[in-house]
């Protein structure tokens, strides 16, 4: 079956054309500035990448576009919409509802808009994404992969914070955690090259992206994350600044003359390792930046490689242990200064990193030495394979 994997965010829309038999991708593309102007990138597989500006006014015409692209006599990979069996969309907040992929009937999608308040910024676009292709291609099945939804496995000492157990209660304030498609594929993915069983492990992956979190997955399932009620908690990440002092919103409030919201947008898009080095979200640029002698980045770096350790440690402890550690996500895949620098800080679990297999980018692989203790890992994730894979599995 040929499954749409769509990735719908307020203005974008990221989309894979996933062979479910071979597990290959036909075609991968994103539309940008939509409700803007619109500017589409298709990559059809063996063939010539196009880039077009056009007229993108909703994600209607987005998706109609990218359906067009699909199956045009040159640049596509389908010669009709009927080839495609399925459509799974990646949506951000599940809440307590979800806890596995489901399909989207019009009752979910009703429980879906429920959970719109815990992530006002993603969730609303999610469900645009599905009403345009369930305009534009009636009566195929359309899946919903959460990435809250891995993490519903977590217990409850894990979830809840120390807060009046009413705003659990009555608002469902608690930990949710985020990049769960990610941290499911990777942990299996480890058991599998490793030719065990995820049951049989206890593993910890670091999924350092853009944004960036870390989970404890202990026999297969996620019983400890970072990320929080909302993608803000826990690591320093690109453009967030993770965890704080929450009295430091009042504090910065008082002395800038912000609201409690702008604040929260200084948090969210103007912290984490921007807004401590003054340089830039993107590793590379901080690379350079420390190696011309910048000490501003060379201290966001170093705090954000701490603190990515002091997570580890806080998990072994949670899961009494660990036997795999694994680096994911466009950071910990490529860079391999991150890997070691984080590692080490870990010889107390007798990680021993082997420096000649780190030095590599994007491959899967064990990293350390054959005499280390806890064996480090490069699992590239896949969450739009991820999303394919559930979708088939559904329909
Ligand atoms: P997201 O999906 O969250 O947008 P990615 O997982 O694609 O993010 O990660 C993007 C980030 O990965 C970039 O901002 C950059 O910091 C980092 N990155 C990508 N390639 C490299 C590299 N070769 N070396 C260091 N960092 C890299």
């Amino acid at each position: 079956m040929k499954v749409l994997v769509i990735n719908c965010g307020s203005s974008s829309l990221k989309y894979q054309l996933i062979d479910s038999e071979s597990e290959n991708v036909l075609a991968k593309g994103l539309c940008e500035r939509i409700g803007i102007d619109g500017r589409l990138t298709h990559k059809p597989t063996g063939k010539d990448k196009v880039e077009i500006e056009a007229p993108m006014p909703d994600h209607t015409a987005a998706v109609s576009l990218v359906l067009q692209h699909l199956t045009d006599p040159v640049c596509g990979v389908i010669s009709s919409l009927s080839e495609i069996g399925a459509v799974g969309h990646r949506v951000v907040h599940g809440g307590e509802k979800f806890a596995a992929s489901t399909l989207l009937t019009d009752e979910v999608l009703e429980q879906i808009e429920k959970c719109n308040e815990l992530a006002p910024l993603h969730n609303p676009a999610n469900l645009i994404g599905i009403d345009a292709c369930k305009k534009l291609m009636p009566g195929v099945p359309q899946v919903g992969v959460f990435d809250t939804a891995f993490h519903q496995t977590m217990p409850k000492k894990a979830f809840l914070y120390g807060l009046p157990i009413e705003y659990y209660e009555k608002y469902a304030v608690r930990r949710y955690g985020f990049h769960g498609t990610s941290h499911s594929y990777v942990s299996k993915r480890a058991a599998e090259i490793l030719g065990k069983k995820p049951e049989d492990l206890k593993v910890i992956v670091c999924h350092l992206g853009n944004g960036a979190s870390v989970c404890a997955v202990k026999n297969g399932k996620s019983v400890d994350t970072s990320m929080g009620l909302t993608p803000l908690e826990g690591l320093i990440m690109g453009t967030r600044s993770g965890d704080l002092d929450p009295a430091i919103l009042e504090f910065v409030a008082g002395k800038t003359g912000m609201s409690l919201s702008e604040v929260l947008t200084v948090l969210n898009k103007k912290s984490g390792v921007l807004g401590m080095s003054g340089v830039s979200s993107d590793f590379r640029d901080l690379d350079a930046a420390v190696k011309e002698g910048n000490q501003k980045a060379k201290d966001a770096l170093d705090t954000y490689y701490y603190r990515v350790a002091k997570y580890i440690g806080a998990y072994v402890a949670a899961m009494n242990g660990v036997d795999v550690i694994c680096f994911t996500a466009g950071a910990g895949e490529n860079d391999a200064h991150l890997r070691k620098s984080i590692c080490e800080y870990l010889g107390y679990l007798g990680v021993e990193i082997d420096d000649e297999k780190n030095a590599c980018r994007g491959e899967e692989r064990v990293i350390t030495t054959d005499d280390s203790k806890v064996k480090v890992m490069i699992v590239p994730t896949n969450e739009e394979l991820a999303i394919a894979r559930d979708t088939v599995a559904l329909v």
